[in-house]
Parts: structure tokens; sequence; C-alpha cells
């Protein structure tokens, strides 16, 4: 059988080639395999490679190098942002906001925050994913230190608005994090313009390599953050350990790319997805998860009433999708993404989401829907 076709760029992508040339450049004799915490010309050379990487990083984002940490990928930045900001502010007040559709990333990192005597409050979105104002507005209490919301979700592909969010929370005094993993290099993101103190993302969702994120702070937010680790004093002492150089390079070039990439990727990919929803449409009884309109190009949630997502995925081995995350359909928990949108237990299970990517083609398109298609109507013919 051939190898499927990718419909999952929303779990992870590959590393463009131009991307992994520029990597490889860090880690042999020949390169800058340098430490570059050395002062020797090895260090320096890994250095210069390192803060140039930040510098491509930070155009991406439109943010300053200098407010940009290298991580080990989002789940860290988050852990780092969420646990960091509150414990360095426990002192003033222990009460977080976030919502039901967030990462697990952020979510485990709140569980942790109530383990630890901290309140937190789970915002619950609107039926079309988006978190009306007034909820964040009748959450926010004078003891609360920290609001952390998603920018794209990962499930649904739904776009937070951010900015409005963010000056609801500083009109209060409180600082926001935001995970943009699913938006930086999906559609322009501008940290400024978000107007979020604290911005989490990723390499391996923008065609970088896995292992290695950002978190942006601000300077206020910088000061006032209690770092997880330990032992060294690089990234200021917020993130120590030698810094990965063929990581931060890969993350550079891949940034670099797509800020050429994007003005043309972005639409090219939405015209795919309507594609998409267009034919599976078309089907009986198949809902379209999240808001119509504010959403990332790439992620389309569909259910199928009445039929079983696991039967679908297994008659579609043609096309490589989840039926929900690749996290939650790892551990074969039910999405809380969708829970939390209302749907119930029998709806969540017939859903499926798929992503398209830099690689994705109209072909693969029309194949899907025609796949899709065939085991529907095969699963419904045999349906009692
Ligand atoms: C992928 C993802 C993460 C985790 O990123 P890693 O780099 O894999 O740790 C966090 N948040 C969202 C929304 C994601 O899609």
């Amino acid at each position: 059988m051939n190898a499927p076709a990718y419909f999952d760029y929303a779990a992870t992508t590959p590393v463009d080639p131009r991307v992994a040339a520029a990597m490889s450049e860090c880690l042999t004799r020949e390169g800058s395999f340098g430490n570059p915490s050395s002062l020797h010309y090895y260090g320096r050379s890994a250095r210069e490679r390192v803060e140039q990487g930040r510098a491509e990083v930070a155009a991406l984002t439109r943010g300053r190098s200098t407010d940009l940490t290298f991580t080990s990928g989002a789940t860290e930045s988050n852990n780092l942002a969420v646990l960091g900001t509150a414990r360095a502010a426990g002192k003033r007040g222990r009460h977080v906001i976030t919502s039901r559709i967030e990462h697990k990333s952020v979510l485990d990192a709140c569980r942790q925050l109530e383990q630890e005597g901290f309140a937190v409050s789970y915002l619950k979105p609107e039926r079309d994913g988006l978190i009306a104002a007034a909820t964040l507005e009748a959450a926010l209490r004078p003891d609360t230190v920290l609001v952390s919301l998603m920018h794209a979700n990962n499930e649904i592909g739904v776009l937070q608005d951010i900015p409005s969010i963010a000056a609801r929370c500083h009109a209060r005094g409180v600082p926001l994090h935001v995970d943009a993993a699913q938006s930086v290099g999906k559609v322009e993101v501008d940290v400024g313009a978000l107007g979020a103190d604290l911005l989490s993302f990723t390499a391996h969702k923008l065609y970088g390599p896995k292992g290695i994120g950002a978190l942006y702070l601000t300077p206020q937010q910088r000061v006032s953050l209690q770092p997880l680790l330990f032992g060294g004093g690089q990234e200021r002492g917020l993130r120590p350990g030698t810094l990965p150089v063929h990581q931060i390079v890969g993350f550079g070039a891949a940034c670099a790319l797509m800020r050429i990439e994007l003005p043309t990727e972005a639409p090219r990919i939405e015209r795919l997805r309507l594609r998409l929803w267009r034919g599976l449409s078309s089907l009986e009884d198949v809902i379209l998860n999240g808001h119509p309109s504010e959403r990332v190009p790439g992620i389309l949630s569909v259910s199928v009433a009445g039929i079983e997502g696991e039967s679908l995925l297994a008659g579609l081995q043609e096309v490589a999708i989840s039926t929900a995350s690749a996290c939650s359909s790892g551990s074969g928990e039910a999405s809380h993404v969708l829970a939390a949108l209302g749907h119930d237990a029998e709806l969540t299970q017939s859903t499926l989401r798929f992503s398209l990517g830099r690689f994705s083609t109209e072909p693969e398109v029309d194949a899907a829907i025609a796949a899709v298609r065939r085991e529907v109507e095969r699963l419904r013919a045999v349906a009692p």
C-alpha cells in the first residue's frame, strides 16, 4: 500500500529540506558545533548562529529578539509562562483564568497550580468556540494574576479575538499569556498588535524541527517570572542549559522561509480547506465544528452524525487524519474541546480533524472527499 496522504499538519509538519540543510551545518566538526557560551572562536561562531536564528524567529512575529527565550517547545513555553508567572505573583493574588479548550500543556499546568493552592477559572466557550467578552469580564477578580488563552485552537482551528481580550485584561492590570502554537506560521502574527504579555509557539508546527520553541515576554513580565529550571545563566537565567544550536538554526530558517511563503501559502491552504468542506458538506448530517470564518486556514473539524469516528478512520487508510487532536487520540480520551462546545459523547466520537499545510494538494483533497463519502455511505448502509 502507498503511504497515505498527510492530513495532520496540526499535529506536526515535516521539516522543509532547506531547514534541514541549515541545521546540519551546526552539528559536525566542519560546522558551527561549538557551545555558544564558550568565548573562543567555536563558541562565538555558534553564538552568532543562535542570535541570527533568534532574529529570524522574532522577525516572523514582529517582536523584539531581546524579548524572546528559547525553550524545548510550546509545552515548556506554556508551563514556564503559566507556572512562572503565577508562582512569582503568588503573594499578590492566587487566581488564574484560562479556558476549557486549551491545550493540555496549559490545562495541566493550571491543575498543578490548583495543587499549590491557586484557584483557576476555566472559561466555557460559546458553541462556535469563541470566548465571549462577557464571560471573561465576569471571571476577572481583584486577585487574578494571569489570564492564559490560546490564539488558534488545535482541534477546531478557531481564532480568538486576542487584541480585545488583551485590552480587557490590561484594563484590570492583569497580564495575558497566549498559546500561539497553532497561529504563528498560519496567519500573520504581530506580538505587539496582539497585545500579549507572554506568547508561546513552537518550530515543529511551521516546518521546523521538533524540540525547540519560544516564549515571548515583555520586559515587565520577564523580571517577574520564576524559572522552572536552575543551573546556568543561559537565556538570562530564565531557561538555563546549553543552547541547542542546530535546533535554533532550524527554527530560525523555518521562520525566515515562512515570512516569504505565508502571504501565498495561507490563501492557498484556505482555498483547499474550503474545497474540502464543500465536498464533505454535500454528505448528509455533516456538521462543521467551530466558527465558520474566525479560524486558521488549515484546520477543518467535522462531525458526521451517526457514525463512529474510529470505524470511519479504520476505513480511511488512504488519508492520515486524526479523530480530534494527536494528544487525545493517543490516550483514547474523549476530546475536552468538543465537550466544551456542548457536543454529546456520541457526536464527539464521530468527529474527524483534517489539517492541511504546505505540501497539501488539490488531488489529495479530492481523493479524501471521495474516500470519506465511500466510507460514510458504506457505514450508513450497514448501520441498524
Ligand atoms: C502542538 C501544540 C502545543 C505543544 O507544542 P510542543 O512544541 O509539541 O510541545 C501547545 N499548544 C498548542 C495549541 C499546540 O498545538
